[in-house]
């Protein structure tokens, strides 16, 4: 049997198990710092890598193992190195595969704190980077420098749900010797597989579907062994590992990935759809719908629209602080991939800090909403949503 003939659904709950000598059934949780040898001679060839196995908890865990190995089959890559979080994923990309000198192209709607991360931490070790519209592959190629060494994307972006056109990006970039990193944060390896697409490497913050529960944080970077390897050298010498605490709820969250993903988004294209036809809604940002203007690209990469669904309502800031404020069932907050749904005003939240100027640039107008559709009934969150757009 090879992993690789087995559907996602199967891998979820059975990819990368190793049961101890005890048989037990679910993973089992190793909570250990560091593993003894049998002999002098073993710790010394487990030191210099001759021979395969668990040395200290910061370079490799059997729990950990096993949620690197689950999540690979699911994203179809070679390999997987698991990272505290989903920012030290992308820090750890970074840093394996760029030194000073380098430059990365990346889209201007990525998440707020890997702009930060590219725009004021990376950029103080001579890693420089220019930020180009999301859906404009033309701007891609004109932003490749001599020294340019990464495409960094997320697809769909957040809050406005742009895509990219991953097929395409990977194109031009391989033309330039340049590597591909996709964040499939939003639509997760159920939806989306990147490596499939061309790019090279994807990048996870587990935090969100992967757990769906909002339990822990995590990150991964999938990929093959010869780009993996390198941050796996990062990752044992700098440190941001995975706890195995972590790694065995992640392990728990991957086998209901499929059924939660499938749902949420199923939901996601219901709410979007009524939305549409609400009077007091200006325009919905959804990939699912037809209305979406890469609605076919979106469907040719992607199996289903995600569970993310942004709109604008009429009135600006006031009439969406008052759907906001009338909510007695959604959750106020910035998370998502939660199976509880969440709402937020991006404008004076998680884009807040940038200009009003930036922040009209970027598409985020004063009206808009952005809901991570969870798993409760569909009528439910309506019902829930409808209290602040009907209110006087
Ligand atoms: C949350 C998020 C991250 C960062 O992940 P953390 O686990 O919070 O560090 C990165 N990319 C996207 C798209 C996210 O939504």
């Amino acid at each position: 049997m090879e992993w690789s003939d087995l559907q996602l659904e199967t891998l979820a709950v059975r990819a990368g198990q190793e049961r101890s000598q005890f048989g037990e059934h679910a993973e089992a949780l190793y909570l250990t710092s560091s593993f003894v040898f049998k002999s002098a001679a073993q710790a010394a060839a487990r030191f210099s890598g001759e021979e395969e196995g668990n040395v200290y908890a910061r370079f490799s865990n059997p729990t950990v193992s096993m949620f690197q190995q689950r999540l690979a089959a699911l994203e179809g890559a070679e390999d997987c190195v698991a990272t505290s979080s989903g920012m030290s994923a992308i820090m750890a990309l970074c840093l394996a595969h760029l030194k000073a000198g380098d430059h990365i192209v990346a889209s201007n709607g990525l998440f707020g704190a890997t702009l930060q991360l590219f725009g004021n931490i990376l950029s103080r070790c001579g890693i420089t980077c220019t930020t180009v519209p999301q859906t404009d592959a033309a701007a891609w190629e004109a932003a490749i420098r001599p020294e340019t060494k990464l495409f960094f994307l997320e697809t769909p972006s957040n809050p406005l749900t742009q895509v990219a056109d991953v097929r395409t990006l990977s194109g031009i970039a391989h033309k330039h010797g340049i590597l591909v990193a996709v964040d499939n944060c939003f639509c997760t390896p159920i939806l989306q597989r990147p490596l499939e697409l061309g790019a090279d490497l994807v990048v996870h913050s587990a935090t969100k579907y992967l757990d769906g529960q909002g339990r822990v944080l995590g990150g991964a970077v999938c990929g093959p062994k010869k780009l993996t390897e390198e941050v796996f050298k990062y990752l044992r010498t700098a440190g941001p590992t995975l706890s195995a605490f972590n790694a065995w709820v992640l392990l728990k969250g991957l086998e209901t990935l499929k059924l939660r993903i499938e749902a949420q988004s199923a939901s996601a294209l219901e709410l979007a759809t009524w939305l549409e036809a609400h009077p007091q809604v200006e325009r919905v940002f959804y990939p699912g719908l037809a209305s979406h203007p890469q609605h076919d690209l979106a469907m040719s990469q992607q199996k289903a629209g995600g569970a993310i669904v942004s709109f604008q309502v009429k009135g600006g800031k006031e009439a969406a602080w008052k759907v906001v404020d009338h909510c007695q069932l959604l959750s106020i907050t910035a998370n998502l991939g939660d199976t509880k749904t969440t709402i937020t005003h991006p404008a004076t939240t998680t884009h807040g800090r940038i200009s009003p100027e930036a922040r009209a640039a970027a598409g985020i107008s004063d009206g808009l909403l952005r809901i991570a559709v969870g798993l409760e009934a569909v009528q439910d969150i309506q019902a829930d949503l409808t209290r602040g757009l009907v209110a006087g």
